[in-house]
């Protein structure tokens, strides 16, 4: 049809060759709810990119709607700056009410900005100033944002100021060796590196981790590893930064993804779902941290009244109706599904995930795997298939560090009918991309 054709011709010719997710999927969406998103074309697709793990309640969700409308309809401004206001207010009571007792009792709230990105360099100089320090230790394979700090701090980067340390990547274990044992050497390496008067690496200002790596491949670190990173920074007088931009609100079974393994981290870096579709970026942290002048951070846009209560409306949502503990399930069953995929497609290398945060990562068959059981990726045919996805109406995600992992992130309101579309559709996508 000449509007969809004609929109995504314009935007070839307008908008920058750095375009990201429209080059894969060229769709125009002109309506969703739910799961499903509707083309300028009239075709209907699953959509289990759900605004890069965004959309907890998936698109449209009629308390979202509702709590925006209220908004609206009230007279309340929609601009105010960081000014306290009872939509504001409600805001933070709902948050603080999700998070562990430790931060709820003891902590403090950053507004940051619209993005993931914001929240992330304002920790970094929330621990900066706190203690004094200047380098930061983060992971590999690690995505953080696209702002300068961010970015230095996020796999593939080359920034002397970030120590980068061993992520406990199962599959592809650079210690030989996958699972609890490869974590713990993994574990072990960072321990070293940041005794720093055997490594001679300056103590860092802070430590950044995502508990489950999501643009870098859907990589789950074990909880034991988890709480590892907790001991080792506490001991050293490291401040633990944990990104849970992608992995909360329950997207992986627990309301944040710090709840699987008990521990408490220092920062809490959160954005995406927080703000129920709209832009919203947050930092939580023990108050011992707030080493901050009046003043010291600041940014015009920290206050968006609409995301505050699209927000706020999310998260009861999601706690009211322990989507955290459906989505643990929902994503066993679907991991089980995608295990048996695996064991008809030698192109699957690994299956993994924790929740409804789910990646198959994609692998030529035809080599023999390294020594610790890993093929080379297949980024062609992760493209291959996500191309044959979309022709079958199904919206899937691609990263990793090769992109070759298929990802899906499903809204958590996702149906058990819906999730059998989905897997069916990917299977035989799957039968068709890797003919
Ligand atoms: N941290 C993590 C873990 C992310 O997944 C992302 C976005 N994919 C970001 C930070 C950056 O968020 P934003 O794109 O909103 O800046």
């Amino acid at each position: 049809p000449p509007a969809h054709e004609g929109i995504l011709r314009r935007q070839s010719l307008r908008e920058s060759a750095a375009r990201t997710y429209a080059r894969s999927l060229p769709i125009v969406p002109v309506r969703a709810r739910g799961l499903t998103i509707e083309g300028a074309d009239g075709r209907r697709y699953l959509d289990c990119l759900s605004g890069a793990g965004t959309l907890a309640l998936g698109h449209n969700h009629p308390v979202v709607l509702e709590a925006i409308r209220s908004v609206l309809d009230s007279g309340a401004p929609l601009h105010v700056l960081d000014l306290a206001t009872p939509v504001k207010d409600a805001f933070v009571t709902e948050l603080f009410a999700t998070l562990p007792p430790e931060l709820a009792d003891h902590g403090r709230i950053q507004f940051c900005g619209p993005a993931g990105t914001d929240a992330v360099e304002a920790a970094f100089k929330l621990v900066r100033t706190a203690t004094g320090r200047d380098g930061l230790a983060a992971f590999t394979g690690a995505y953080h944002g696209m702002t300068a700090g961010a970015l230095a701090a996020s796999g593939g980067a080359q920034d002397t100021s970030v120590t980068r340390l061993p992520y406990p990547y199962a599959y592809r274990c650079p210690f030989g060796t996958g699972g609890e044992q490869g974590a713990e050497l993994a574990a072990r390496w960072t321990a070293n590196v940041l005794d720093d008067d055997k490594s001679g690496v300056a103590r860092p200002a802070g430590m950044i981790l995502e508990p489950v790596q999501g643009e870098g491949g859907v990589i789950p670190a074990p909880d034991s590893w988890l709480r590892r990173m907790r001991e080792i920074t506490a001991a050293r007088g490291i401040p633990l930064i944990v990104d849970e931009v992608q992995t909360g609100v329950g997207r992986t079974g627990a309301f944040w993804a710090v709840g699987h393994s008990g521990m408490v981290p220092d920062v809490l870096v959160l954005s995406k779902a927080i703000g129920g579709s709209l832009p919203l970026a947050v930092i939580v942290y023990r108050e011992e941290l707030d080493a901050w002048r009046p003043g010291a951070h600041a940014g015009t846009f920290r206050g968006n009244q609409l995301a505050m209560a699209a927000g706020a409306a999310t998260l009861a949502y999601v706690r009211e109706n322990d989507l955290a503990r459906r989505a643990g399930e929902l994503g066993a069953r679907m991991t089980s599904r995608l295990d048996a995929l695996a064991a008809e497609h030698g192109c699957i290398g690994d299956v993994r995930g924790r929740g409804l945060m789910l990646g198959l990562e994609l692998v030529d068959p035809d080599t023999a795997p390294d020594p610790s059981g890993a093929r080379p990726a297949a980024p062609a045919l992760a493209a291959a298939v996500q191309r044959e996805c979309l022709d079958r109406g199904l919206i899937v995600e691609l990263g990793g560090r090769h992109g070759s992992v298929v990802r899906l992130l499903p809204p958590l309101t996702i149906t058990d009918e819906q999730a059998d579309a989905v897997l069916d559709r990917l299977a035989d996508a799957l039968a068709a991309g890797a003919r």
